[in-house]
């Protein structure tokens, strides 16, 4: 049988990008989303067979470990997790409120850690070795305003990634594939893209000249679940034209 891998919120944006390079390797795909059942249908009319949309919120533990058990049962165990899914509530420091905190912490980050903890026990058990990639964020690393919560998820999603490397290993690997701007209809709405004097700002700070593509994400998400990087662990690869060179 096919191998099989799980993209949380791989219905749109760059998670659809991998799911369909997972596909076109080779792969079976899990895509749990948690609401738009439109782009989750659009995306199962495109891939067919091989793609499978989930509804679940990937903040809500009682309902991962629920649905990692049917995923076991009816797919069986994956070797890729992506770790995707992703929201932003951007608001300024003062003007968080609780809620807001929450929402971005528990998708950004506790998301990572049910499913990664509800899956990882077959992943440890089965026959081949696996990877985990965990997508994070350039603001996990350096801070920007007005996204407190959003940067603290994906700081936190980063050291995740390494203490997963610790206990997950031989076994599983475990890595953070972190996207610089990269074109979906989120960015282009969050950052006013379409209009071009806002488009050439942003791009003014990429060394490379443009906004990354969700292709390139899919390109260093295969070498980062390939025979390539079998040596590769607890690390992060930063695809983001240049922007910060850490
Ligand atoms: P999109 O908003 O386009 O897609 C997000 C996906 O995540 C959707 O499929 C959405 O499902 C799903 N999702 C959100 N919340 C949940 C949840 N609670 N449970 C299950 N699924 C959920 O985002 P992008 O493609 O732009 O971003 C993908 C990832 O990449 C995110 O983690 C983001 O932080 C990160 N990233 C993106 C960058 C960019 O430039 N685009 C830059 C740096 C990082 P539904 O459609 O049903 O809401």
């Amino acid at each position: 049988m096919s191998p099989l891998a799980v993209v949380s919120g791989g219905t749109r944006g760059i998670g659809l990008t991998l799911s369909r390079r997972l596909v076109k390797l080779g792969y079976r795909v899990v895509a749990p989303y948690r609401s738009d059942a439109q782009a989750a249908a659009s995306a199962a009319a495109e891939l067919g067979e091989s793609f499978h949309p989930l509804q679940l919120d990937v903040a809500d533990a009682d309902a991962v470990r629920a649905a990692a058990g049917t995923v076991l049962t009816r797919h069986g165990t994956p070797t890729v997790l992506v770790n995707n899914a992703g929201i932003n509530i951007d608001r300024p420091f003062l003007e968080l409120s609780a809620l807001d905190w929450r929402r971005v912490l528990d998708t950004n980050l506790s998301g990572a850690f049910f499913l990664s903890q509800a899956f990882a026990p077959a992943m440890l058990a089965a026959d081949r070795d696996a990877t985990i990639v965990n997508i994070g964020a350039t603001t996990g690393i350096r801070p920007r305003r007005n996204g407190a919560n959003y940067c603290a998820s994906k700081a936190g999603l980063l050291h995740l990634t390494k203490c997963l490397a610790v206990e997950l290993a031989p076994r599983i690997r475990v890595n953070c594939l972190i996207p610089g701007m990269t074109e979906t209809d989120e960015l282009v709405t969050r950052f006013r893209l379409d209009d071009p004097a806002a488009r050439a700002a942003v791009v003014a700070e990429i060394p490379r000249g443009r906004i990354g593509t969700t292709e390139e994400i899919a390109d260093a998400l295969e070498f980062l679940i390939g025979p390539a990087s079998g040596y590769l662990t607890g690390q992060k690869l930063i695809v983001d034209g240049g922007q910060f060179m850490w």
